[in-house]
């Protein structure tokens, strides 16, 4: 990773999620000389930018495709040449509830960008040099955040292991949160910290997205070049979907027919907490009605994610607090779009560093 020398004493900083807010928001700290560590509950890092790898090949089942409209987020970009590529945008169609075709084009025509040869290469690739230099903490979940017990002035972290083992993490000048509002809010709270943040995350709503998977590899047989539609994506108004794509259609992906379909935000409100075996069926049913595929798929799969879709957002990029040394990013700040969530990070870690 490329360091500019620190002309100031280098800080050392606790970034916790690594979704693309947290990635670009402790990259950006390395970058500048600053000692980073970033904590993932997860096994992996990317959260909502990631795919589902199958044998079958790989659904991006979480961010389907991104934009890029600021020129940081495509410098960050053109300097790992590669792992983004264009996803022909011309397929893209509306869709009436009957999964007719209403319009040809989106309303907004831009490039549409995918990560290759999938989505989580991305954040992956970014994260790499942390990875290296043994700042990247994965399967641990934060718990809790509270004074170091040897310097009030500096912090420490408690961590959840998944084979339950229980770190603490102390030594840190700032704690960077960059993950869900929802989430980020509990940990304040639970470590009494910062109400005045808490309350403006609680501000902030999110729908959930019930996103099902499936794949046909019988439109491999000869003769075939696909099952159903000629389109490759589609928003839909149909009352229970809102977006379909075919992920074989993507740049640099495997062959075998792969549709990813996202529920709508409301369809998804209303049904969280449902059985996914029953929300499958409906949405399987609600599949054949806007694509007219009826085939047995080989594979099925149905993931809820429940912060999926920022509806209201914070209204400004981060929230920083220098004199606590507390910091906080994510999508939500601005918008639901994985650029927001990078211009997100960044403008926190360029906060955080500033004289
Ligand atoms: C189904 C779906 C489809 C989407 N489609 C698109 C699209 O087509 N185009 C687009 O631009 N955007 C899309 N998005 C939105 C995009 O994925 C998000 O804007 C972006 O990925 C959010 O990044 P983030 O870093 O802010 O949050 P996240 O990716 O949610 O990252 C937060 C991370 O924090 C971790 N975490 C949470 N709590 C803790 C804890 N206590 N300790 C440690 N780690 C913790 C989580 O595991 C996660 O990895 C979609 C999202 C979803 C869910």
């Amino acid at each position: 990773m490329p360091t500019t020398p620190a002309t100031f004493p280098a800080r050392s900083f606790a970034v916790i999620g690594a979704g693309l807010a947290g990635v670009a928001c402790a990259r950006t700290l390395a970058q500048a000389g600053h000692t980073v560590r970033l904590f993932e509950k997860a096994p992996k890092v990317g959260g909502r930018m990631a795919s589902r790898h199958t044998p079958f090949g790989t659904f991006d089942h979480g961010t389907q495709y991104f934009t890029v409209r600021d020129e940081r987020f495509s410098a960050a970009l053109d300097s790992t040449p590669g792992i983004s590529r264009r996803w022909s945008a011309n397929a893209v169609r509306v869709l009436d509830p009957y999964g007719r075709v209403a319009e040809a084009a989106l309303p907004r025509p831009e490039s549409h960008w995918v990560g290759a040869p999938s989505m989580d290469i991305v954040p992956r690739h970014w994260a790499q040099p942390l990875a290296e230099g043994g700042a990247l903490e994965l399967g641990a979940q934060v718990q809790l955040v509270e004074r170091d017990a040897l310097d009030a002035d500096c912090w420490q972290l408690h961590t959840l292991g998944d084979d339950g083992s229980v770190h603490v993490f102390p030594g840190f000048d700032a704690v960077l949160l960059a993950m869900p509002a929802a989430q980020a809010a509990s940990l304040l709270e639970r470590s009494r910290l910062a109400p005045a943040f808490v309350q403006r995350m609680r501000q902030v709503e999110v729908a959930p997205c019930w996103t099902l998977m499936l794949a046909f590899p019988q439109a491999l047989q000869p003769g075939l070049s696909h099952l159903g539609p000629q389109w490759n994506a589609a928003l839909s108004t149909h009352h229970r979907i809102a977006w379909l794509a075919r992920e074989s259609s993507k740049p640099g992906r495997g062959p075998i027919e792969r549709w990813t379909v996202q529920a709508s935000p409301a369809w998804s409100a209303e049904h969280a907490d449902d059985d996914p075996q029953r929300v499958e069926a409906k949405l399987r049913r609600a599949f054949a009605e806007v694509t007219g595929i009826r085939a047995e798929p080989a594979h099925v799969e149905i993931k809820r994610w429940r912060h999926a879709k920022t509806v209201t957002p914070l209204g400004r990029s981060h929230l920083w607090d220098a004199r606590l040394g507390l910091g906080a990013c994510g999508d939500w700040c601005l918008g639901h779009r994985l650029e927001h969530a990078f211009v997100s990070g960044l403008e926190l870690a360029l906060a955080a560093i500033a004289p």
